[in-house]
C-alpha cells in the first residue's frame, strides 16, 4: 500500500486514486528562459521515481508537465520583469529563441539522468484560449477585478485562500506589502494576476495576445490550471512542484482551479525540497548553478547524479558537494561491478521475493528511496543465486531508474593489449611507483578502458 505525505492535510496518508487503477499526475514544468541546473534535475528525478513508484504498484499514470514560456515575472508574485522577455534582451534573441534553446536544454538534461518524458508536455503559449476561457469563468464567478494594469483574482472572494500552506490572509498581507504600490488599484497585496496588459512597462511586450479585456499576456499561475485540467480533468489525484511553490504558485493554482468549477482541484500535493551548495539554494538568481554538463566535463556520469539523488528523501535538504558525488560513483561503479558478471534468463522474472516486498515496502512508505536502496545493497551482498538476483534488481531498476539493463551480465572481454597494461599498472601500484602506475593508466584510458581500484584488487570496465 503506497503512502505519501500530502501538503494539503500536512499528514502522510495512503493513496487512492479518484478512478481504481488509473492516476492523473501533474508537474510544474520548467521556465525556459535560462539553463536547466542540478537543482531542478533533483526535483524531476524524485517525480520520475513517484510515476515509476506508481506503476509499480500496478497504476496506470496519466502525466502531464507544462513549460513556462511566458508571463513568469522574476518575482512570484506578479512584480519585476517577463523572466522570457528578460532573458531575450540579455542575449540578443527573440523570445521564441530563447524558449526553444532552453526547452532543448532542458530536454538533454533529464535524457541525461535518464528521466522518462511526461505524456503530455505542454508550453503555455500553445493554450492561451484555455486561459482565456478559465478567467472567462472566474469572471462570472465574481472572482475577478479589472485595473488599468492587469486583470485579478480576488483573494478575499474565495474563502480557502492558504489552505495549502497553512497562512492566514492577514498574514500573507504582512508579507507581501511593498508588492501592493506596484499597481495603485490592486485591493490586496496576495491578489495575483491573471491577465497582464501590454501597457506601462510592459509596452514593448512582444509575447502579447488579444482578449475581452484588452491585449496582453497571461499571469503565470493560470497556465497551470488551465492546462492540468485540459488534459487531467476538473479533479485529478497529483500535483508535484518544489516547495517554493506552496505558499503562491499552487496556492493560486487552487483559487484558480476551485474558484472555476466548484470541484476539488487536486487530491494528493507533493511537493521536493531543494539541493543546496553551501548553505544555499542552488538557483539560477544566485548563479550558483551546476549544470549537468559540468560535472560530465569534470570526468563524473550524469548518472552518478541520479544515485546521489536516491541517497536522500525527497522531502529533505540535500546539500551538494563533490565529495558527495564522488562517493555516489564510486557506489554505482561498485554496483555496475558487481551485477556485470551476474547470469541472466534463468529467472526470467522476479520472484518477488523477500528483498522486492521489502524494497517496494520501503518506497511506498512515502517514497523512502535510501531504505530501499540499502535492501538493494542487502540482497548485491547476499547468497542468493546471482540469477535471481539479476531478476529481482531488474525489476527494482524499473523504479530507481540507474539503467542497470545494460550492464547485468554483460561481462566484458578485455583485449590482450589492454590486459597487459592493466597487470603492468597493477604491479606499478603494488611497488608504490605512482608516476609509473598514473602513466598507465593514461594509455588504459586512451585505449578505451578505465581501471578502478578496490578491495579485490583492480577492475577494468569500458568507458
Ligand atoms: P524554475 O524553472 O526555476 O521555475 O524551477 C523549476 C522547478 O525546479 C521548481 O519546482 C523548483 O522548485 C525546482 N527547483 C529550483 N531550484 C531547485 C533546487 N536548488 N533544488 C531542487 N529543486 C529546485
Ligand atoms: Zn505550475
Amino acid at each position: 500500500m503506497l503512502k505519501l505525505f500530502n501538503t494539503l492535510s500536512r499528514k502522510i496518508e495512503e493513496f487512492v486514486p479518484l478512478e481504481k487503477g488509473k492516476v492523473g499526475m501533474y508537474t510544474c514544468g520548467p521556465t525556459v528562459y535560462d539553463y536547466t541546473h542540478i537543482g531542478h534535475l533533483r526535483k524531476y528525478i524524485n517525480d520520475d521515481i513517484l510515476k515509476k513508484t506508481l506503476q509499480a504498484n500496478g497504476f496506470s499514470v496519466h502525466h502531464v508537465m507544462n513549460i513556462t514560456d511566458v508571463g513568469h515575472l522574476t518575482s512570484d508574485s506578479d512584480t519585476g520583469e517577463d523572466k522570457m522577455e528578460k532573458g531575450a534582451s540579455e542575449t540578443g534573441r527573440t523570445v521564441w529563441e530563447v524558449a526553444k534553446f532552453y526547452e532543448d536544454y532542458f530536454f538533454k538534461s533529464v535524457d541525461a539522468v535518464n528521466i522518462e518524458r511526461a505524456d503530455i508536455v505542454c508550453r503555455a503559449t500553445e493554450h492561451i484560449g484555455k486561459q482565456i476561457k478559465l478567467i472567462e469563468a472566474l469572471e462570472k464567478n465574481g472572482l475577478v477585478y479589472v485595473t488599468s494594469h492587469a486583470v485579478y483574482f480576488d483573494v478575499s472572494k474565495f474563502s480557502k485562500y492558504g489552505e495549502l500552506s497553512g497562512q492566514k490572509l492577514e498574514d500573507k498581507e504582512v508579507g507581501s506589502r511593498s508588492d501592493v504600490f506596484v499597481d495603485k488599484s490592486k485591493k490586496h497585496p496576495a491578489d495575483f494576476v491573471l491577465w497582464f496588459f501590454t501597457v506601462g512597462h510592459f509596452k514593448s511586450h512582444t509575447m502579447k495576445w488579444s482578449s475581452p479585456w484588452g491585449e496582453g499576456f497571461p499571469g503565470w499561475h493560470i497556465e497551470c490550471s488551465a492546462m492540468s485540467m485540459e488534459y487531467l480533468g476538473e479533479s485529478f489525484d497529483i500535483h508535484t512542484g518544489g516547495i517554493d511553490h506552496i505558499p503562491v504558485h499552487h496556492e493560486n493554482e487552487i483559487a484558480q482551479s476551485e474558484g472555476a468549477t466548484g470541484k476539488q482541484f487536486v487530491k494528493y500535493w507533493v511537493h521536493h525540497d531543494f539541493v543546496n551548495i553551501d548553505k544555499e539554494k542552488m538557483s539560477k538568481s544566485k548563479k550558483n548553478f551546476l549544470r549537468v554538463e559540468e560535472i560530465e566535463g569534470k570526468g563524473y556520469d550524469p548518472m552518478a547524479l541520479r544515485y546521489l539523488y536516491l541517497t536522500a528523501h525527497y522531502r529533505s535538504e540535500m546539500a551538494f558537494s563533490f565529495e558527495s558525488l564522488t562517493s555516489a560513483q564510486v557506489a554505482l561503479n561498485k554496483l555496475r561491478e558487481e551485477v556485470r558478471g551476474w547470469e541472466v534468463g534463468i529467472f526470467s522474472q522476479s520472484s518477488k521475493d523477500k528483498f522486492y516486498d521489502r524494497f517496494l515496502e520501503a518506497v511506498n512508505e512515502d517514497l523512502n528511496v535510501p531504505k530501499a536502496l540499502a535492501v538493494v545493497w542487502e540482497m548485491v551482498k547476499s547468497d542468493m543465486p546471482s540469477a535471481q538476483k539479476a531478476a529481482d534488481l531488474l525489476e527494482m531498476d524499473k523504479i530507481l531508474g540507474l539503467e542497470l539493463s545494460k550492464v547485468i551480465g554483460q561481462k566484458i572481454e578485455i583485449p590482450e593489449e589492454v590486459q597487459k597494461l592493466v597487470d603492468l599498472r597493477e604491479k606499478a601500484r603494488l611497488e608504490k611507483d605512482f608516476e609509473r602506475s598514473d602513466e598507465l593508466r593514461g594509455e588504459i584510458k586512451r585505449l578505451g578502458y578505465e581501471v578502478l581500484d578496490s578491495a579485490d584488487g583492480a577492475k577494468v570496465k569500458k568507458v
